[in-house]
């Protein structure tokens, strides 16, 4: 096994897409594993890892929500995009709130597909956490980006890779205003201002997770017409 490559899990039960994106993964340098089941790619989890899961959202047997809540208990972190058949917007936010870190609506462009995936894939050293800092403190609660977990007024939480992206950043640019296109560009690699819900959901998730009052944000911050700010001390 060429362990440079990253290690993609596919889980799509449509033969022909499933085919034309292994081809193009692998054109890509990227290994990939596909299975037709979210059964099966929950078995093969339980023994290899990977750096990036792609699940369809319509399979049979488990669905892809029901799989990405089996994926999280297994592993809390690797980076899960979700392909979703459906165009209510409902449906896509439901895969985010299942712990998926994005979404694309089929039918997709194949381009803007492997930006995507490159832009999750991505280990680049922005995001690398200081390592003199153990432990980010804020409110209540204490962020360990290096061991990917948190102390909140909840309790403990494991944090997706994706979280530890977008905490690394608000924390480097604490009480600044970030707009939203340098969120989605700098952690999801997006090229464009696409029209996404990720970014407001994984908001929702982060008040949810650090916030006293998740309603009424002190830290997590809308910046109206621009985007969002992290302020340490509320
Ligand atoms: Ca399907």
């Amino acid at each position: 096994m060429d362990s440079e490559k990253p290690n993609i899990m596919l889980v799509e039960d449509e033969i022909h897409l499933a085919r034309g994106i292994c081809f193009n993964l692998e054109e890509e340098g990227c290994r990939v594993s596909h299975f037709e089941t979210g059964e099966k790619a929950l078995a093969a989890l339980e023994f290899e890892h990977f750096d990036l899961i792609i699940l369809d959202v319509m399979l049979p047997g488990m669905d892809g929500f029901e799989a990405c809540r089996a994926v999280r208990t297994l592993d809390a972190r690797v980076p899960i995009l979700m392909l979703t058949a459906r165009s209510e917007d409902c449906d896509r936010v439901h895969g985010l709130e299942n712990g998926a870190d994005d979404y694309l609506t089929k039918p997709f462009n194949l381009e803007e597909f492997l930006l995507r995936v490159k832009g999750m894939l991505r280990r680049s050293s922005w995001y690398r956490p200081d390592p003199v800092e153990e432990a980010y403190h804020f409110g209540h609660n204490d962020v360990f980006l290096l061991s990917y977990r948190a102390r909140t007024a909840q309790g403990e939480i494991d944090l997706t890779e994706m979280e530890v992206r977008v905490l690394s950043i608000f924390f480097q640019k604490e009480g600044q205003a970030i707009p939203r296109v340098e969120l989605l560009q700098t952690v999801w690699g997006y090229t464009t201002d696409t029209e996404t819900r990720t970014l407001d959901n994984f908001i929702v998730r982060l008040r949810r997770y650090f916030e006293p009052d998740p309603g009424k944000p002190i830290h997590f911050q809308t910046v109206r017409g621009v985007g969002y700010r992290f302020s340490r001390k509320g």
